[in-house]
Formats: C-alpha cells, sequence, structure tokens
C-alpha cells in the first residue's frame, strides 16, 4: 500500500474513531439524564408528595417507562463501544503501519542522499583529475573528442583490448590491426564501425 493509501486510511478510521466517541458521549449524558428524572420522580413519591392514586398510577407507569427507556440506552451505548473498540484497533494498526513506512522511507532517502553525496565527491574528483589530463591535449583532438562524446552516449574515446573496440565491441579485422600497427604514437586512430577514437593500450594485441 502507498503512503498516500495507508495515510487515507488512517485519516478515514481517525473519523470513524471520533464520530463513534461522539456518540457514546451523547448516549451517555443521555442515560444519566433519564436516570436524574426517574430519581427525581421516585423520590417525590418514597417521600409521599404524590397522593392522588391516578397521579400515582401515572407516575408509576411512568417510571416503568424511564428504566425501559434506561435499559435501551445502556445496551446501545455497550453496541457502540464495542465498535468504537474495534475502530480504535483498526486505528491503532494502521498508524504502527504509517509509522514502519515513514521509519523505512526515512532509511531510503538516507541511503539516496548518502549515494548523492558520494557522487558529487566522485564528480568534484574526476573534474579535478580531468583538468591537467585536458591541458594536455590538442585543441583539435579535444574537439574532436567532445564531439564523439556528445553523439556516442557519453563515451568519445574507447581502449582497443585484445583487438576489440571497448566501444563497440567489434572485432578489428587483420588488414585494420595492421593500419593500426603502422600508424605513428600520435596519430588518432578512429573505429571504423563506431567511429570513436581507439586508444592503444598493452593488450590492444597488436
Ligand atoms: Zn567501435
Amino acid at each position: 500500500m502507498t503512503r498516500l493509501d495507508l495515510g487515507n486510511q488512517a485519516r478515514d478510521a481517525r473519523i470513524v474513531v471520533d464520530d463513534l466517541t461522539a456518540e457514546q458521549t451523547k448516549l451517555d449524558s443521555d442515560v444519566e439524564q433519564v436516570r436524574t428524572r426517574r430519581d427525581r420522580d421516585r423520590g417525590r413519591m418514597d417521600q409521599g408528595l404524590v397522593s392522588n392514586p391516578k397521579d400515582l398510577e401515572r407516575m408509576q407507569h411512568e417510571m416503568e417507562s424511564l428504566e425501559r427507556r434506561i435499559t435501551s440506552l445502556e445496551d446501545e451505548e455497550l453496541e457502540v463501544m464495542a465498535r468504537l473498540e474495534d475502530a480504535q484497533r483498526g486505528l491503532d494498526d494502521l498508524t504502527v503501519q504509517l509509522g514502519q513506512l515513514e521509519e523505512r522511507n526515512g532509511r531510503v532517502e538516507q541511503d539516496r542522499d548518502k549515494r548523492y553525496a558520494e557522487i558529487d565527491a566522485e564528480l568534484t574528483d574526476l573534474a579535478a583529475r580531468r583538468g591537467p589530463v585536458v591541458a594536455q591535449v590538442p585543441a583539435d583532438l579535444l574537439a574532436l573528442y567532445d564531439r564523439l562524446r556528445a553523439a556516442k552516449n557519453g563515451v568519445g574515446a574507447a581502449a582497443l583490448r585484445a583487438r576489440q573496440c571497448s566501444g563497440c565491441m567489434l572485432t578489428l579485422d587483420n588488414a585494420e590491426l595492421a593500419v593500426i600497427r603502422a600508424a605513428a604514437d600520435d596519430e588518432v586512430i578512429r573505429c571504423e564501425e563506431c567511429q570513436r577514437i581507439l586508444v592503444r593500450t598493452e593488450d590492444s594485441g597488436l
């Protein structure tokens, strides 16, 4: 599940928990209100304040009706409490999941930032090493190299290794190798296949 999905679910669960909590509080105060009324009526009867038999009978009925109302409100409250308990458990679970996800994201971001810093350091190092080398390369050769590098996925020159161009992996035939072998050390050799500058090395196979 994505961070967004999880966040949305947690928000919805929080709304349900809040609604049920409000519902329970309301039922609680309703029960209290009816109890207060019942206790007041009972008090009046107990104190003998109601003497008229007709009034007494009417109050007796009302007491029964209040008792029924209390029972029904209490049942309702119990049911709401059970639902609240479930909803709270669900919310707790989502909160834990969200926390774990945040923690994992934090770790991934840390790793990424560390890697960025390493790459930046590598780039700085490479730029520092490139400067003196570039200063020694003739301007026309450097221009050719830069043009090839831009056109060939960042690789303008390739080592010739074991008769193979390491830029395009083509193996040179004997005729080409003979030409390269005969060329002066400072002559610029190009791969016939990929056009890259071929750099002769000890293991070129010449
Ligand atoms: Zn090549």
